[in-house]
């Protein structure tokens, strides 16, 4: 959200009073790894999630691989509270809020159609209140990077959401809440958001629209949803990546582009948008990127934030392929033998 000029001290003192009481930020002992999932992440929603062309439980598959790759112990993963109203209304607007308490409002945004004839209390508890806690572990994950250096929400990344309009599986605009928290409550002043999902970042866009606080590299496929022309006159670096891309291209793409944005704009913070929605077979996204591809392209943003010096978020956003979570829990494994993340210590050192 950027501030506009008819913004009131008083709604930025209500803002900040908000941020302030938020119970997200809790203390995480450092026995937990700064890795970010809760079971409810997942949505199932008798069986009409088969509808929408996704794997609605690709969060708890990838904390399953990693478990299984011996990476990462159950108990050091660490559980992140739900996002309250007050929370989400330091970016959304009361109305925003009040409008997906109609069925057929969440419906649109989720684009599952049947959803619309459900009792809206249902739909709260099977889809929202999933959404709620992963907005609660994106929030609470720039706390543990500024404190840890890294931290991985195996959910979140809701990028087509903005303070006012839902959209493309996206309900609360928790990247833009996440920054909003972080200027708050860490008290830093320069943010970048590098949005790597195959589509174009229309939510956190039109949101830091001329805040000049918040630096926006986004790389996407300028041919698909959501086609949103104004959200990109804000983009400050903008890559597009036509359908058919692939690997090599894509990554060579990437390098000069964090090159440029290194030279453009010195953060505190750095939000990494992480959707394997580029992954080659995505039918959403169109690009030809491989799995390993997708592990080199996280390990560049790893290392560009390594090497100056800036805590970094990771989102998994979009990429419901049934093969995705694999690809997710490689990367992150890849990330953990190259020594950028560290989640496989002995807790009792950590
Ligand atoms: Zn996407």
């Amino acid at each position: 959200m950027s501030s506009p000029p008819s913004c009131s001290a008083a709604d930025d003192t209500l803002m900040r009073n908000r941020i302030l009481s938020t119970k997200l930020y809790f203390d995480v002992p450092p026995s937990k790894v700064p890795l970010i999932y809760s079971d409810s992440y997942d949505i199932s929603f008798l069986g009409i999630e088969k509808l929408h062309p996704f794997d609605s439980s690709k969060w708890g598959r990838i904390c399953k691989f990693l478990i299984s790759f011996g990476v990462l112990d159950k108990n050091r993963i660490v559980e992140p509270l739900e996002a309250s109203k007050d929370d989400l209304l330091v970016v959304h607007s009361e109305s925003y809020l009040n409008s997906l308490k109609e069925s057929s409002n969440v419906a649109k945004i989720i684009e599952v159609p049947p959803v619309a004839l459900f009792p809206n209390c249902l739909v709260q508890r099977k889809v929202l209140f999933p959404f709620r806690k992963q907005v609660g572990g994106t929030i609470l994950a720039a706390k543990l990077a500024k404190e840890r250096g890294w931290a991985i929400n195996v959910g979140g990344g809701f990028h087509h959401c903005s303070a006012e309009n839902g959209g493309g599986f996206c309900a609360y605009a928790d990247i833009s809440l996440c920054i909003h928290f972080a200027f708050v409550q860490l008290n830093i002043s320069r943010v970048i958001i590098i949005d790597l999902d195959a589509h174009q970042g229309n939510g956190h866009e039109m949101d830091f629209a001329d805040d000049n606080r918040v630096y926006i590299l986004d790389m996407y496929n300028p041919g698909i949803y959501p086609l949103d022309h104004e959200a990109r006159s804000y983009i400050n670096q903008k890559v597009e990546v036509k359908s058919g891309t692939r690997t090599e291209e894509y990554l060579l793409k990437l390098d000069e582009a964090l090159e440029v944005a290194g030279r453009r704009f010195n953060p505190e913070l750095l939000v990494y948008n992480a959707g394997t929605d580029i992954l080659e077979g995505d039918p959403l996204g169109r690009l030809k990127i491989s799995p390993d591809g997708i592990a080199l392209r996280d390990e560049k943003v790893f290392r560009f934030a390594r090497k100056k010096n800036i805590p970094i978020v990771m989102l998994t956003s979009g990429g419901y392929m049934k093969s995705s979570a694999r690809v997710i829990a490689d990367s992150i494994l890849n990330l953990e033998k190259k020594c950028l993340i560290e989640t496989s210590g002995d807790p009792k050192t950590a």
